[in-house]
């Protein structure tokens, strides 16, 4: 059989096409209203449902099909249908991490180890991500997601960033739009309703002290006009929070526009939240153009890189940092495999001194370019670039691909054609002008502190997908994907189980009515406030600190100084309330002052970290006067760049960081959670917790 034909020349457009360009089904189910409460002469809507899932992208469509299939009647919250980092979002080859299914198959416990390498991920939540990731990616094959085969029924792999085996798949530059148009092509199928334009405002509770459950959602909504500030609420004994990751944080951010998710809000309600010093920063094309992942081929056909000042002028920036042209041209392809930064990479000329590079680019004001009509310019006293002249695996590469052309846009149209396609899809032709882009914000690796089941330290309330800190320092390409599908999947059976157990809990809290008072006097204080301060400021001042203070380079004698910023914008937004202008806003607004929260953790988790002794690791350099090596280049050390290194001790354990408005942010740690010794279960002896429904533990203690 020969079936080696590349993507390039041998496949129709159109099919090309409908890999990138493809609408997503409008035509859900829509709710319907349980009952109006009448509060302080408000009329607000209610709606019930034995589940509640906050968001719609791949992890919350997920959950919500999941809990449909098992017969739960599940209710879809979501700001703004599929929309999102998911529907959004991709890269040259936009990847799901699974076992590998092709060749001699995979080992479960080895890639748990893979996923977890960089520390700080327990072992038992690593073991469920790689098992789960069968059912996760059959499941999504079965609703139709074009994952590449060969001619054996094997799913086509490669291999991506913190990922030695080759577990890497992808149905191209649109993995993830592509697995939400399968999923919520299901839950028309499947009937589920979805409650659009509505904001996660506050979780609703249950109960008190140990006894505490969650008990729904107060949401600000513009699918109704009950009431003149959109409130209203979803009573559900099972809460899913879905609702992506923190896109808005950071100025510096290659989310798409408007993705805020849900951490503030659960501070606000009192969850743990684990992690949050761990994210992914990486080069990508900036939100003010186009955002998106350079990762892969943009960079494997070595484009030249470059920078320029307000005058205009050029600086070929990369050869103050490499010695030669082909260490400095070696180092552009190897960012496509290595894309997430990576402080050690950063010393001894590695591939993340090129993102160093572009960091010290920016800070003197400069725009960086990739141009693919050029080739990398020299290093000043070096030969110019050669294709001949490359390191042995880049080289290798090259030639396996059959990429030997004359200018980078000739070896991206050889390589991956889509690449082009989609960035002409937003008006920027590749191979005629420069493109601008940066190193930027794309992920957040910690969460809401979850069990093997997505339970969150709050009963009844779970997370999947970005918002639940899962990951560890570090995460293969792909595995945010994975885990989203795993843990939707995971949270979905253990609420059937919970709801088997409890078949008539309607939950109504008996703080609904305190509650709406509160989110009413929320409105009347900030809607129109005057003397407020203004939403862009809040949204300018977060991400500007964040970008600057925390984000992939940190300066650890600037984060106190932070940290109080930032402690001080809360206090700043608590006495004189927000200018929400008008009712358009108003999500925005309840957005805005949970970003302001979720920024204080932010820097409070890292100043901890800090003052722990903890030093570089994952996607984060931690810089000091006092630390060790500094980087070289060509033109000697980055003394300003001293790299601390990391506590090893720090692999073993998680920061947890918990919220009460009352005594502020408190910072503990944890060790790891270990797993049972796979090797010892057996059929017959696990066959009847399975038939029980005891593998789905009521008490949250017995899985810890
Ligand atoms: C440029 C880029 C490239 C990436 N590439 C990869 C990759 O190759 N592989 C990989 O595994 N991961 C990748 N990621 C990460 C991955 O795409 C995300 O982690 C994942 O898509 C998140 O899915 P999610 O369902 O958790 O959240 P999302 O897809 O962001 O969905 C969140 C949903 O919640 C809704 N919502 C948000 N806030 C609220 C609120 N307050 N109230 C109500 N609704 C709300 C939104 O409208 C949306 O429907 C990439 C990310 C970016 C930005």
């Amino acid at each position: 059989m020969n079936n080696d034909d590349t993507v390039s020349g041998t496949v129709p457009q159109s099919i090309l096409d409908a890999l990138t360009d493809f609408p997503l089904p409008r035509d859900v189910a829509i709710p319907s209203v349980g009952e109006i409460l009448e509060v302080d002469g408000f009329r607000i809507p209610v709606y019930r449902a034995p589940a509640v899932v906050l968001g719609c992208g791949a992890a919350g469509l997920r959950a919500a099909v999941e809990l449909k299939r098992r017969g739960v009647d599940v209710l879809i919250v979501t700001r703004r249908m599929f929309w999102g980092t998911s529907a959004f979002s991709g890269a040259d080859k936009m990847t799901l991490h699974t076992a590998c299914t092709s060749d001699r198959g995979d080992d479960f416990r080895e890639m748990a180890r893979a996923l977890s390498a960089g520390g700080a991920m327990d072992a038992d939540v690593a073991y469920v991500e790689a098992v789960g990731s069968i059912d996760a990616f059959s499941g999504l094959k079965y609703l139709g997601l074009p994952l590449p085969e060969d001619a054996y029924g094997a799913v086509l792999r490669y291999q991506t960033d913190h990922d030695e085996y080759g577990r890497a798949t992808s149905c191209g530059p649109r993995t993830s739009r592509l697995m939400v148009k399968a999923l919520a092509e299901e839950a028309v199928r499947l009937g589920i309703p979805f409650l659009d334009q509505s904001t996660g405002m506050a979780l609703l509770k249950s109960g008190a002290g140990e006894s505490e459950k969650a008990a729904g959602l107060i949401l600000h909504t513009r699918a109704h006009h009950e009431n003149p500030y959109g409130l209203c609420a979803v009573l559900s004994p099972n809460v899913v929070l879905a609702s992506g990751g923190p896109g808005e944080l950071y100025r510096d951010s290659v989310y798409p526009k408007n993705c805020f998710g849900s951490l503030g809000m659960a501070l606000e309600a009192g969850l743990a939240l684990n992690n949050l010093t761990e994210h992914q920063f990486g080069i990508g094309t900036r939100r003010s153009e186009f955002p998106w992942n350079l990762s892969g081929t943009y960079v494997q056909v070595m484009p030249y890189v470059y920078s320029t000042d307000a005058d205009g002028r050029e600086y070929n920036f990369l050869a103050d940092h490499y010695r030669t042209t082909r260490e400095l041209a070696s180092n552009i392809f190897r960012k496509g495999y290595q894309w997430p930064f990576h402080a050690e990479r950063a010393l001894d000329y590695g591939s993340s001194l090129v993102d160093l590079a572009i960091y010290r680019e920016t800070h003197r004001g400069r725009t960086v370019w990739l141009d693919f009509n050029r080739n990398p310019r020299p290093v000043p006293g070096d030969l110019p670039f050669s294709l001949d002249r490359l390191d042995p695996d880049v080289r290798a590469y090259m030639e396996n691909a059959q990429a030997l052309q004359e200018t980078p846009i000739e070896r991206l149209r050889r390589m991956n054609p889509l690449a082009i396609e989609l960035y002409r899809q937003y008006k920027m032709d590749l191979a005629r002008a420069p493109i601008p882009f940066n190193v930027n914000h794309q992920h957040m690796n910690g969460g809401i502190e979850v069990d093997a089941h997505g339970r969150s330290s709050l009963d009844g309330c779970y997370a999947a997908g970005e918002i639940a800190g899962t990951h560890g320092a570090t995460r293969p390409g792909g595995s945010a994907l994975n885990a989203g599908q795993v843990f939707g999947r995971r949270c979905a059976a253990h609420i059937q189980a919970r709801l088997a157990r409890h078949p008539d809990e309607r939950r109504t809290p008996e703080s609904l009515d305190a509650a709406l008072r509160r989110a009413l006097a929320w409105f009347a204080r900030n809607v129109g406030n005057e003397d407020g301060l203004a939403l862009d400021e809040v949204a300018n001042e977060i991400q500007a600190r964040m970008s600057d203070h925390a984000g992939f380079v940190c300066h650890v004698d600037a984060v106190p100084a932070a940290l109080e910023g930032a402690r001080e914008l809360n206090r700043r937004i608590a006495g004189r309330g927000l200018r929400i202008p008008d009712h358009k806003r108003i999500d925005e607004g309840i957005l805005r002052a949970q970003t302001a929260l979720l920024s204080e953790a932010v820097l409070h988790a890292l100043d901890y970290y800090i003052r722990d002794g903890g030093g570089s690791r994952g996607a984060r350099m931690y810089c000091s006067a006092q630390g060790g090596q500094a980087p070289a280049t060509r033109l000697g050390p980055l003394d300003d760049f001293r790299v601390l290194p990391e506590n090893l001790a720090h692999r073993r354990e998680k920061i947890l960081l918990r919220y009460h408005p009352d005594t502020g942010m408190q910072t503990s740690k944890r060790p790891l959670r270990g797993i049972d010794d796979t090797g010892k279960i057996y059929f017959e002896k696990n066959w009847g917790a399975y038939l029980t429904g005891a593998i789905y533990p009521e008490d949250r203690r017995t899985t810890e």
